[in-house]
């Protein structure tokens, strides 16, 4: 007799337990819904989404600052916009817990000192792996960019769609929402911040 379970995935050994009080949460929710929690697909489902939520929920075990304490002051004379664009990411909005999925553009204009370039996408999950707003998360990054680079200048801009609006709600598949913020020359600069938008496509 041949199995359907594959490789298991749901096997709980090596797993973080999860409390009996956050299962039985779950299991609340499920009946909520209008579903029978204790009905087969649904046994394992409470731990499963337990864990998930950790894992989405990774962001408040870290300070994302601490991405950006190794510099480099190397820089061969560049002074000009470091630019990291379309980094995908995942958040969760804080009103409906429902996932937001955007992508990110960050840059800045450095001083005398840069950091590695994944660098900025760590910092950016950092944030977002918690519970969120677009405009915190956005104004999040900015500003711990800004105190531990101390550039002359950091440009963020977020477009997401967030499935509280095209799941549920008024329905709007494909609507994104941008924010964004500038801080320094890009802020106060007209010509730095219409280069930056212009380097990030907008
Ligand atoms: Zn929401």
């Amino acid at each position: 007799m041949s199995s359907l379970v594959g490789p298991d995935e749901d096997d709980p050994r090596g797993k973080p337990p999860v409390p009996d009080e956050v299962q039985n949460a779950v299991r609340t929710l499920i009946e909520w819904a209008g579903d029978d929690p204790s009905r087969e697909g649904l046994l394992d489902t409470p731990a499963r989404v337990a864990r998930a939520w950790k894992e989405y929920c990774v962001g408040y075990e870290e300070d994302p600052g601490v991405h950006l304490d190794r510099v480099f002051e190397e820089v061969g004379g560049y002074n000009d916009i470091v630019l990291l664009k379309d980094i995908p990411f995942q958040s969760h909005c804080e009103h409906h817990m429902a996932p937001i999925i955007g992508v990110a553009h960050i840059a800045y204009l450095p001083t005398d000192s840069v950091v590695g370039i994944s660098k900025l996408a760590r910092v950016l999950h950092g944030y977002a792996r918690r519970l969120q707003v677009q405009e915190r998360l956005t104004a999040e990054v900015a500003q711990c960019i800004w105190d531990k680079l101390k550039p002359e200048g950091v440009a963020v801009v977020i477009e997401a769609s967030h499935a509280c609006m095209t799941a549920r709600g008024v329905r709007t598949p494909g609507v994104t929402m941008v924010t964004s913020r500038m801080m320094g020359v890009f802020r106060d600069d007209e010509r730095s911040r219409e280069e930056v938008l212009g380097l990030m496509g907008h």
